[in-house]
């Protein structure tokens, strides 16, 4: 491991200090340690943010929920006011990585983890997104588990996160404070698709600290769930998953919020499925039409095309079981 300083902020300055001078961020640490250890990361400095005040769940304005960065998953999974009115969040935490992770691995960390495609780790392989210009190995490599969406010829890798999912759906924005003070964004708008630029994987500013992230209001009367599909039950990326959330007025669907992982490049609202819904009334045979648009805009490699059929089928079996519920 490439040698580093460590040092502990103790509030959120200092610590945003401490990275506009060249520090990483470090809280959880499930997913830096383990690259500073493969040397795929080699910060020469480290600040511990374990001990900033950002581990609150708490109502916030407008009726939306606050969702402190330093919360760890299973905290956010087991809360009562996440677990009541927003099952989506729930599932899709629980549904990630395995318990032990869940209790260290925290919300802000999450969202800004790392691709798990395993040319990115291997660093005696072609990655643009960690030695830009070097190429990529997994256009005409193993590219099982790859996107089949928001793809480049610059990179194909999927975001990992399932929570990130739930939280596009949901239309959560990130709450960040840097040196300028502090902004808000959209989830959708921090984390960039590849382009040509796959080393450029948010859109945070130098130095730039997520603080919490905020779930709208009006998202906490929907139906929501979420599904993932993997190849075992347990500490395992998705192939596919789906993030449903939907709402009936009068007989008719007035909202459907429909994000897809495991497929994408960053966390996939699936507009075209949203659009097929909005307007009807339940009726057999719904949920497979729309669920049919999901795979819109795909480019699949060598050996990932099963996930067309695949996600087709899991954004169905989603909108379905939510669909009963209403
Ligand atoms: Fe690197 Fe992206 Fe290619 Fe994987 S898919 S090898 S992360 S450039």
């Amino acid at each position: 491991m490439h040698p580093f300083a460590y040092h502990s902020a103790t509030t959120v300055p200092e610590a945003v200090r401490a990275a506009v001078r060249g520090a990483r961020y470090i809280a959880g640490g499930t997913t830096l340690v383990d690259l500073m250890r493969e040397t795929v990361e080699r910060p020469d400095e480290v600040v511990d943010i374990t001990a900033l005040p950002l581990k609150e769940i708490r109502p916030a304005k407008d009726g939306a929920l606050h969702i402190g960065a330093l919360v760890t998953m299973a905290e956010a999974a087991t809360h009562p006011a996440v677990r009541g009115r927003y099952p989506v969040v729930s599932q899709a935490l629980e549904a990630s990585a395995s318990a032990q992770l869940r209790n260290m691995a925290t919300i802000g960390g999450n969202l800004l983890q790392r691709t798990r495609c395993f040319y990115f780790r291997d660093v005696s392989a072609a990655c643009n997104k960690r030695q830009p210009g070097s190429g990529c190995a997994a256009l005409g490599g193993y590219n099982r588990m790859h996107a089949i969406l928001g793809v480049s010829d610059s990179c194909v890798a999927t975001h990992p996160s399932d929570v990130a999912v739930a939280f596009v759906a949901l239309g959560a924005v990130v709450q960040l404070r840097g040196r300028d003070g502090e902004r808000r964004l959209p989830l959708a708008e921090l984390l960039l698709k590849p382009g040509s630029t796959p080393h450029r994987e948010h859109a945070l500013k130098e130095g730039e600290l997520i603080t919490g992230i905020e779930i709208p209001a009006h998202t906490r009367s929907l139906a929501s769930g979420y599904l993932k599909v993997r190849d075992r039950q347990s500490y395992e990326f998705a192939l596919t998953s789906a993030a449903v959330a939907l709402h009936l007025t009068g007989g008719r669907i007035t909202t459907a919020r429909v994000a897809a992982g495991g497929v994408g490049t960053v966390p996939w609202r699936l507009e075209a499925v949203e659009e097929a819904l909005v307007g009807q009334r339940p009726r057999p045979g719904l949920w497979s039409e729309a669920a049919r648009h999901a795979t819109r805009g795909a480019r699949p490699l060598q050996h990932n095309r099963f996930k067309l059929p695949l996600l087709t089928r899991t954004v169905e079996r989603q909108l379905t079981e939510i669909g009963g519920t209403l």
